[in-house]
């Protein structure tokens, strides 16, 4: 039983070490594991969730600006090695080598102005390089690939000390566009590691770790399964549940008469049925297009979701649980280690990295374990 509370969102440290080791452990040897922390690591709090990394060993992060790599920065001092997934804009370099972030970049012109501020500092600061391999994303074209390889000058100066490549296709095992991608990651960071023989080349992300040891290069980059989501979508989840999400129950009532709940009358309450409405709704990140189908959980029981969720709350059927459960229900959960981020997600229609980001701020915010 929890005590009383106005919405308590639990985030369990030692489960999302646990999960960092278990990546950790599933690496083949010379691979080491980082941890991606970006966007206030998947919005369950970059300050707490770094640290616990930082303590299991992890001395590779990975952050998606310059401000949260500044932050992370202060946070985790000068022994861990920061990269800066979607770069430094120009203007903003300087920042970026005096707190000692290593920016990816993507453009040759990019590279050029990160060696420019770089020689003003006096400094050769590391840099990233980032490459397409398929996913036509972020990442240097093949024929910017080429010029920087035939540029040896260029290359000599620069101090590129990691190739990375993202794979799109990571959580779906028999896609063909993972062995394109694998192949031609591979045959660039073989030759750019002919010119730099100190570049560590990094591809997998948290589902391209299940991929196989051809995928884990030197660092591997895994960020959702640190958190719980399922990295091998399908198949029995492999990591532990690091969210409890808890909402309190302000009325319940009987239902006399047939009648309709909520905002656009989408959903008939049936004469004899027991409804309770949680404070919580999709400006708590608890998504809207879950309306109708998402489900709560109390008591060992799945309650289903009734009519829309609204800003501010949402409606179960709590028709399912015995009189004195009925009687004591205080709260109702909407994500714990039965119902999943990925449940959740697909009811939403969505992935578990939305249903993390989205986590509101109306909560208060617990951490257990270390
Ligand atoms: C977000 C991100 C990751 C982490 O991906 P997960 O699927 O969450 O493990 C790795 N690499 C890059 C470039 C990313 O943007």
């Amino acid at each position: 039983m929890t005590t009383a509370h106005d919405g308590l969102l639990t985030i369990d440290l030692s489960a999302a070490g646990d999960n960092y080791l278990a990546l950790s452990r599933r690496l083949g040897r010379g691979s080491r594991c980082g941890a991606v922390v970006k966007a206030d690591a998947y919005g369950l709090g970059m300050s707490k969730l770094a640290p616990a990394f930082f303590r299991r060993g992890c001395r590779d992060f990975f952050v998606a600006t310059l401000d949260e790599g500044l932050a992370l920065r202060r946070l985790l001092g000068d022994d861990a090695a920061i990269f800066v997934l979607t770069g430094v804009r120009a203007g903003r370099e300087q920042e970026c080598v005096r707190a000692g972030l290593v920016p990816n970049v993507f453009t040759l012109q990019q590279l050029r102005a990160w060696m420019e501020v770089c020689d003003q500092a006096g400094i050769q600061a590391a840099c990233g390089l980032k490459v397409d391999s398929g996913m036509t994303r972020l990442g240097m074209t093949a024929d910017e690939f080429g010029r920087l390889l035939r540029d040896r000058g260029l290359l000599s100066a620069a101090n590129i000390s990691v190739i990375m490549s993202h794979l799109a296709c990571a959580d779906d095992p028999q896609h063909p566009q993972n062995r394109r991608q694998l192949d031609r990651f591979r045959e660039a960071g073989e030759r750019l590691r002919d010119e730099l023989p100190e570049l560590q080349l990094s591809l997998a992300n948290s589902s391209g770790i299940y991929l196989g040891e051809e995928y884990h290069f030197d660092l591997a980059r895994p960020g959702s399964a640190l958190y719980g989501v399922n990295p091998r979508p399908g198949e029995e989840n492999p990591m532990s549940a690091v969210v409890n999400l808890s909402l309190p129950v302000v009325q319940q009532r009987h239902v006399a008469d047939e009648c309709w709940v909520g905002y656009g009358a989408t959903q008939r309450a049936e004469p004899g049925s027991w409804l309770a409405v949680a404070r919580g709704g999709y400006a708590d990140g608890i998504i809207r297009a879950q309306g109708n189908r998402g489900c709560g959980w109390a008591c060992g029981q799945r309650l289903p979701m009734v009519g829309r969720v609204s800003m501010d709350s949402t409606t179960f059927d709590i028709s399912g649980l015995a009189g004195p459960e009925r009687a004591g229900l205080a709260h109702i959960e909407v994500l714990n280690d039965a119902v999943t981020v990925d449940e959740v997600a697909g009811y939403a229609g969505t992935i578990g990295y939305e249903v993390l980001t989205s986590l509101g701020h109306r909560y208060t915010r617990r951490y257990t374990g270390s």
